[in-house]
């Protein structure tokens, strides 16, 4: 079964990546602060934050000022994944632990999430041929919906 999975380039208070899955038809999201890492040897912290609705995956604009996340917000990558060693996703996150494997634009192949403590949580690239120690973040920085960089989409729908 194929879910939807997209990452989010946004300028909150701090520039982080909200990492988002389709999970029972909701978007379990994580907040990753250095954004996700092809290099099997690199853990990028993951915050669990609220759900959000799967449309939110097709968001790119402005967060108004006065709003909790004010700031511009990039489609940085969308596409589907598929679960790795599990039929239940609710369960293996439950458990704190869950393989699955992106069918993005920019992240491909197979990746896990780990819970560490609380609401933390860790972002690793398994080894693959998709694992590389090129910056991703650097090396692909725009938008796969526009092609628009963060600051353009900052001016572009300026409120
Ligand atoms: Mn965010």
């Amino acid at each position: 079964m194929n879910m939807i999975f997209a990452v989010q380039k946004h300028q909150g208070s701090h520039l982080h990546y909200d990492f988002r899955l389709e999970v029972n038809g909701v978007l379990k999201s994580w907040a990753v602060p250095k954004g996700p890492s092809l290099d099997p040897a690199v853990k990028r912290l993951a915050v669990a934050v609220e759900d959000h609705y799967l449309d939110y995956a097709n968001f790119e604009g402005n967060i108004p000022k006065g709003q909790y996340g004010a700031g511009p917000v990039m489609v940085w990558d969308l596409g589907t994944y598929t679960l790795e060693d599990s039929d239940n996703v609710a369960t293996s996150l439950a458990n704190g632990e869950l393989g699955f494997v992106l069918h993005g634009q920019k992240l491909r192949g197979s990746w896990v999430l780990v819970r560490t403590r609380n609401s933390n949580w860790l972002l690793i690239k398994h080894r693959d041929a998709y694992a590389s120690s090129e910056d991703i973040t650097k090396l692909k920085p725009r938008s796969v919906l526009s092609g628009r960089s963060l600051s353009e989409i900052k001016s572009m729908y300026n409120q």
